[in-house]
């Protein structure tokens, strides 16, 4: 049995916007998945949804085995149990996420006493060890949020995390607001985490690289849905998908002087969940569209070992080689003009 198996998951907020449509996600423990994707295309609502942390206009179908427990028909005093203790969430925004008015030890005790029915004094040294695991000394616990650094705060929210023993972390863009430095400490603390614990680590970001640095799967979100599912460094350094290719050429490659100084872009934006385009969500966008691509929406289908991807040129003999001499990612070009789709998409302006 899989830590967790998602199947069929769906989000629509009250309002129509369809943020999540039939996402299937596994996760065995001690493995690391990345899920990356740009603002707006539905990794933080898949979070949320794991752990029922939606507003409560959400409507969520689908499964979500959490060691074989379904966490969306459990009773709420069962959810509450789950949290923290099945499964627990590192914010990004350390400064935000923290209370300001209350020393960090305290808040790391909370769920300590709540869901571990700890003594005070048994939450007292278990927030201690926590601190020292995260590697700050176990007396910073009577400070209040504003006195530590960003790269503190994050190391305070991750021992939050860990507090009751979770047996998978969700880790919601962990170290955007941190410089490149405490980055890599913070990563390579998650990782050695997770790895020492034997967790399972869902990690979220816009940022290819770090997730293909970090993670032993990616998962590529686009308008709410995995287009492209496989090892992370193969998806990072060979994507099939069109966006995912695209997701991973606007990172310069350390050592390639050529994207280093000009790594390409993708015009426009992602679509608005409430109108989503006809067909394959990313045909407005894509460089190499085919006609038909307007009105079908391909399935995930197998996309070589252990790896899927939502495009209909994948599995078509030559139409992937032929796309990919017409598309200016796969050719290591900036993109000259907006596809024409995109034009034609873009609302004229009054
Ligand atoms: Fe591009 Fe068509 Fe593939 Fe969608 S299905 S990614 S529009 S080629």
């Amino acid at each position: 049995m899989s830590l967790l198996d998602v199947r069929n998951l769906t989000v629509t907020y009250a309002g129509g916007a369809a943020a999540v449509r039939g996402v299937d996600l596994r996760l065995e423990a001690g493995q690391k998945l990345g899920l990356a994707g740009e603002s707006g295309c539905g990794k933080s609502t898949l979070a949320l949804a794991l752990l029922r942390l939606l507003p409560s206009g959400a409507r969520i179908t689908g499964e979500v085995l959490l060691d074989g427990e379904d966490v969306l028909t459990m009773k709420w005093g069962r959810v509450r149990a789950v949290r923290w203790a099945g499964a627990s969430v590192v914010f990004q925004g350390a400064m935000h996420s923290l209370n300001a008015v209350h020393r960090i030890g305290d808040q790391i005790a909370e769920p300590i006493l709540l869901h571990k029915k700890a003594t005070a004094a048994g939450a007292k040294r278990k927030t201690g060890e926590l601190l020292e695991q995260v590697g700050l000394p176990a007396a910073r616990a009577d400070a209040y949020p504003h006195e530590l650094s960003g790269g503190q705060r994050q190391r305070v929210m991750i021992a939050m995390a860990l507090a009751c023993d979770p047996q998978l972390i969700i880790a919601d863009e962990p170290t955007t607001a941190l410089d490149v430095m405490i980055q890599a400490q913070i990563l390579r603390l998650i990782e050695q985490l997770v790895s020492d614990q034997d967790l399972g680590l869902i990690m979220i970001s816009h940022d290819l690289a770090v997730l293909a640095d970090t993670c032993d799967r990616l998962a590529v979100m686009y308008a709410g849905r995995v287009v492209e599912e496989g090892p992370a460094a193969q998806v990072y350094e060979d994507a099939r998908h069109p966006y995912a290719r695209a997701l991973s050429a606007a990172f310069p490659r350390i050592g390639d002087p050529a994207s280093r100084f000009a790594p390409q872009g993708l015009a426009g934006d992602p679509p608005d969940p409430a109108a989503l385009p006809s067909g394959c969500t990313f045909h407005p966008r894509c460089p190499v569209a085919l006609e038909s691509c307007g009105e079908e929406d391909p399935a995930l289908r197998e996309a070589g070992a252990e790896r899927r991807a939502a495009c209909v040129l994948v599995g078509l003999p030559g139409a992937e080689s032929r796309a990919a001499a017409r598309d200016p990612q796969a050719r290591g070009e900036r993109p000259a003009e907006e596809p024409e789709a995109l034009e034609e998409a873009r609302p004229s302006t009054p």
